[in-house]
């Protein structure tokens, strides 16, 4: 059976003082692709935020363990170093700062160890041609002037260099044109192993064209209201969310 990599339950938590998340459970074994739905403002964000541990947000209910450790309490840099990865809804713009020297930063701060300058180069040079992202931006100030199309492959860029146990892509697929939606999800796929977790929020069902997911899960006002596999994605395009949670 393979093995447990996150589990949350009955995750409440505020933001300003608000309750977003209202009982939340979450279980993820290693080898999985999970899907979160769920219409605007269910707390999709939130919930991402908070198992990367945004200080934004105080968690007042619940545990999360990950590969058996309780990290609720965790800094964002300790759960970095752990292996778990967020790609942003909407990309920073870095001025000062390469894509290249921010990967090695990043890199670097996670391992723990020198890097291997040549051969770090050389896996950026291979990734960013998967990628189809033109070498020139490896030299380029972060995110600056970046399309939002080139901020999400830039994303998926990190995720492929930094290699964490636990992806999770927060609408890394939306404002991308098709083309660069199946670069993304090939990108995806080939991350992707028995050792490794993602999970996809997404609004978009095109990218699940590309990609098997194996548990969809619908959020709803702070909590998990419908969990199912890849059908529930034709299911919520059919009835829509208002209708989706009747049991
Ligand atoms: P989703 O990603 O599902 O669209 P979010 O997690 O971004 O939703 O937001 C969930 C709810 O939390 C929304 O009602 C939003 O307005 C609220 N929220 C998010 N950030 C703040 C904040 N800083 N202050 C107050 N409310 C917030
Ligand atoms: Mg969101």
């Amino acid at each position: 059976m393979a093995e447990k990599l996150l589990e949350i339950k009955n995750l409440h938590a505020e933001v300003d003082g608000k309750e977003i998340l209202k009982g939340l459970d979450l279980e993820i074994k290693k080898g999985e692709v999970h899907v979160i739905m769920g219409p605007n403002g269910a707390g999709k964000s939130t919930l991402v935020n908070i198992i990367m541990g945004h200080p934004k947000y105080e968690v007042t209910e619940g545990t999360i363990v990950f590969e058996g450790e309780d990290i609720t309490e965790l800094k964002t840099d300790e759960r970095a170093r752990k292996g778990i990865f967020l790609s942003f809804q909407a990309p920073e713009e870095i001025p000062g700062i390469t894509v290249e020297s921010f990967l090695r930063g990043a890199r670097s701060a996670i391992t723990g160890k020198p890097l291997k300058i040549m051969a770090f180069k050389k896996e950026l040079k291979e990734i960013m041609e998967q990628l189809k992202i033109d070498e020139s931006y490896a030299q380029r100030y972060l995110n600056v002037g970046f399309s939002g199309g080139e901020k999400k492959k830039n994303e998926i860029l990190q995720m492929m260099m930094l290699n964490p146990k636990l992806a999770i892509l927060d609408e890394t697929d939306s404002g991308l044109d098709i083309d660069a939606v199946k670069i993304v999800s090939n990108g995806v796929k080939e991350f992707k192993n028995e050792e490794n977790a993602i999970v996809i929020i997404t609004h978009n069902s095109k990218i699940l064209e590309f990609l098997k997911a194996d548990y969809v899960h619908v959020v709803q006002d702070g909590k998990i209201v419908k969990v199912g596999d890849s059908s529930l994605i034709n299911e919520i395009n059919e009835k829509g969310f208002a209708n989706i949670a009747a049991v």
